[in-house]
């Protein structure tokens, strides 16, 4: 049985998916969402001039391999099916991406078979490096030094503010090689795009009678005491008001410009050289090819560093970082009643298949948690 009420902090898929689930249980949940719509980094709307489906925080394409979360995100949206194909430009040349046999037959001027590929790359590969620890490690014996060069080291500085040698090795293995032509970004079974868009999936997920939603309304912590227990999915620093510092956080810019037609034939571009200040070009009508639009609108995508006020997206995780991170862990678990999950609150660098995959485990586990009374864990997962 519900043994009080419940706040969530933030309205992204971390927040209502465990709401959902808790109103399913029978609680009754309140949402604080300092933004003025749900969806969080997800959001997606409407551009006034061409209605064109926009992606306000960059594009997002749903993949996963986890049948029940594809079944759960299914049961509150139609998904139309989309593949996401990347293209690079590299000094003015336009690539296949992620590293395929067409990248490697165009980059390096050959009509190679798969097996020959396969050769040439095991001779570029420095296979010397064992256990890789940085990305530049990883990228050295993935593909070598001139793959390395062209398509990682420019768009890894860019995106990251470091250089690669700095960074995990565990980045660069979010990203396949292969040795045919399929260039389909992503391993996954399933791939596809709500078909109106994540905030009308997020919004019909925290469509519940016991689930009530406060947009423009920031959360503090002397909240907590309201409520029987409280789910955080904002940064973890900056529920301690970055008493201990702040963990680092890359935060982008989006330059939009609007045109007629086509602009540049495909959804994501990718600027992969050191001297364009852009990351990547994203074209939004082209993740929604089932609509017909005349406008085009499009987005540079600029990387710089998280400063307070402005809104974190992707955690660093540098190897350095761990011990703040830790003592921000330290100082979560003292909370009484508080629970922290989701992208920011665990500061991890997740889609949004795993998002919801914790989000629903959270759920069950307090929820049985609940019925026995035992204190409930201010991580699910470990975040260190
Ligand atoms: P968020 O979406 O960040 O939601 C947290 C919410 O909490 C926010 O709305 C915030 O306003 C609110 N909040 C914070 N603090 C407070 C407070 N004190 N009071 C009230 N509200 C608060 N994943 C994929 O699977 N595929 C992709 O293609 C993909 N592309 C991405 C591209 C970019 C540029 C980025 C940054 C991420 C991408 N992701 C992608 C990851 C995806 O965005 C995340 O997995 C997902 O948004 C995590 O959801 P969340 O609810 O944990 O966090
Ligand atoms: N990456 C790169 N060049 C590219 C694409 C990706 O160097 O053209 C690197 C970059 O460091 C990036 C990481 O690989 O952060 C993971 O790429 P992914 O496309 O998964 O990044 P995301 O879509 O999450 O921004």
């Amino acid at each position: 049985m519900p043994t009080g009420d419940i706040a969530i902090v933030g309205a992204g898929f971390s927040g209502a998916v465990v709401a959902r689930e808790l109103a399913r249980a029978g609680y009754t949940v309140t949402i604080f969402e300092a933004r003025d719509h749900i969806a969080g980094n997800c959001h997606t709307f409407r551009d006034e001039l061409t209605d064109v489906l926009v992606h306000a925080y960059g594009p997002h394409i749903f993949h996963t391999a986890d049948e029940e979360v594809w079944a759960y995100v299914n049961q509150f949206s139609t998904f139309e099916p989309y593949v996401n194909r990347v293209k690079a430009v590299v000094q003015n040349k336009v690539y296949s991406l992620p590293i395929n046999l067409h990248t490697i037959n165009q980059f390096f001027g050959t009509c190679l078979s798969p097996v020959e590929a396969r050769a040439l790359i095991d001779t570029k590969a420095d296979r010397t490096i064992a256990s890789p620890v940085s990305f530049e490690d990883q990228a050295m014996r993935f593909v070598g030094s001139e793959l390395y060069e062209a398509f990682f080291k420019g768009y890894t500085q860019k995106q990251w503010g470091v250089a690669p040698s700095e960074l995990p090795a565990d980045l660069l293995k979010r990203l396949p090689l292969r040795f045919n032509y399929d260039d389909n970004y992503f391993n996954h079974p399933h791939q596809g795009m709500p078909t109106h868009g994540y905030t009308r999936l997020v919004g019909n997920i925290l469509d519940h009678d016991l689930i009530t939603t406060h947009l423009s309304t920031s959360f503090s912590r002397d909240l907590v005491s309201d409520f029987h227990h409280t789910f955080y999915t904002g940064p973890l620093d900056g529920y301690f008001d970055y008493s201990l510092g702040v963990l680092g956080y890359r935060t982008l810019e989006f330059e939009a410009h609007r045109a007629e037609g086509d602009f540049q034939g495909n959804a994501v571009i990718n600027y992969c050289d050191a001297d364009t200040p852009w990351t990547r070009i994203t074209e939004h009508k082209h993740f929604s090819p089932w609509e017909e639009r005349e406008g085009t609108i499009y987005f540079k995508e600029f990387s710089r560093l998280f400063e307070v006020g402005d809104i974190p997206f992707y955690p660093i995780r540098l190897v350095s970082e761990k011990e703040l991170l830790g003592k921000y862990v330290e100082l979560a678990k003292q909370q009484a009643n508080v629970s922290f999950i989701g992208r920011l609150g665990t500061y991890r660098y997740l889609d949004m298949d795993v998002t919801i995959r914790e989000a629903l485990d959270a759920a069950a586990t307090f929820i049985s948690h609940d019925r026995t009374e035992t204190r409930q864990p201010n991580f699910f997962v470990n975040p260190l």
